[in-house]
């Protein structure tokens, strides 16, 4: 593991500092300002908003709402809500999805009751829409997992979305599950510092790893996309692949996006919202050090 990596993952998701840049004077806002390309807004409009611009330039997009680790049932239920809500404005921006992670949903408390709420929210999503189920830590894995595969066992699939992670050394045998249950599979590098028994360190080994499950991706009819800002690895895909959806995060490299449309290829854009910006933007500034 990258010492440098560990460390900026660290900083990245340390509440401290995040406690102490807010209470400097002016900390706030000079890190909002510093937060902002990657960021909506803080509330549903702001974040439909920003989907609707881009639905103007022919790219999709997946609206989430910040939020992880929800351990009270009330709050589950609120942000289930929210969620509903959200499923319903959807039909105001062409092409845009939802995205979540499931620990917001609940899941640590009620792995049950979260299969229960993905399934009630991707339901509401307007036809053609689905819900996209964000990949967490390794610890969260299975349980992910499994929910994706309850709620998509219910006739949900073509509503759901799962993300894989190439660092993963589990992620073939999961990638398999889920094409099985036809849900569209987001491919990722992986954001989480995980152990060498469970992950393959970042850089050359993640990388191949990400090449050989795209093409395992792509050797079924399972719909998938690329979630990548890696231009090396996009291109070389691409090239191999054919014209395969990409998807990046709202504020970077948004020139390759309008490159990418222009040259027929499917894009989405990530369009997170909300309040619990602050480690979110941690993280972004991390990777675009190159952590
Ligand atoms: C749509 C989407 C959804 C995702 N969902 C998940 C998820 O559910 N779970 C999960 O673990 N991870 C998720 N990720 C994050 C992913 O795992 C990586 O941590 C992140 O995308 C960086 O990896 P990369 O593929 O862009 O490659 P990298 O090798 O990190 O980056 C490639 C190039 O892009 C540049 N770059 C990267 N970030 C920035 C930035 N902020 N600003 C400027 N340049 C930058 C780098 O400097 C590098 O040159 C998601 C990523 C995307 C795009």
């Amino acid at each position: 593991m990258s010492v440098d990596r560990a460390i900026l993952f660290r900083l990245a998701t340390s509440t401290s500092l995040e406690r102490v840049v807010k209470a400097l004077p002016r900390g706030r806002d000079t890190a909002w300002r510093a937060a902002a390309p990657y960021v909506a807004g803080i509330n549903t409009d702001d974040a439909i908003r920003a989907a609707r611009e881009l639905s103007d330039r022919k790219v999709a997009s997946s609206i989430d709402q910040f939020g992880e680790l929800v351990d009270d049932p009330a709050v589950a239920q609120r942000v289930t809500d929210d969620y509903l809500r959200l499923a319903d404005r959807l039909t105001d921006a062409d092409d845009a999805w939802l995205a979540i992670d499931l620990s917001h949903l609940g899941l640590d408390i009620d792995p049950r009751g979260c299969a229960d709420r993905i399934a009630e929210i991707a339901r509401a999503l307007p036809d053609g829409r689905r819900i996209q189920v964000g990949a967490e830590d390794y610890s969260r894995s299975d349980a992910v997992l499994a929910c994706v595969l309850d709620a998509a066992d219910r006739g949900l699939g073509d509503r759901l979305g799962a993300t894989v992670q190439a660092n993963l050394h589990r992620t073939p045998g999961d990638v398999e599950r889920l094409q099985h249950a036809g849900v569209h599979i987001r491919l990722v590098k992986g954001a989480y510092v995980e152990p060498p028994d469970r992950a393959l360190p970042f850089g050359e080994p993640t990388d191949i790893a990400y090449l050989r499950l795209a093409h395992q991706l792509a050797a079924t009819n399972t719909p998938f996309a690329l979630a990548t800002h890696d231009g090396v690895l996009r291109e070389a895909l691409l090239a191999s692949l054919g014209p395969v959806p990409i998807e990046q995060l709202l504020g970077v490299r948004p020139e390759v996006i309008d490159d990418l449309t222009a040259r027929g290829i499917p894009t989405r854009v990530y369009i997170p919202f909300g309040d619990d910006w602050f480690r979110y933007w941690m993280r972004r500034l991390a990777e675009s050090r190159g952590a």
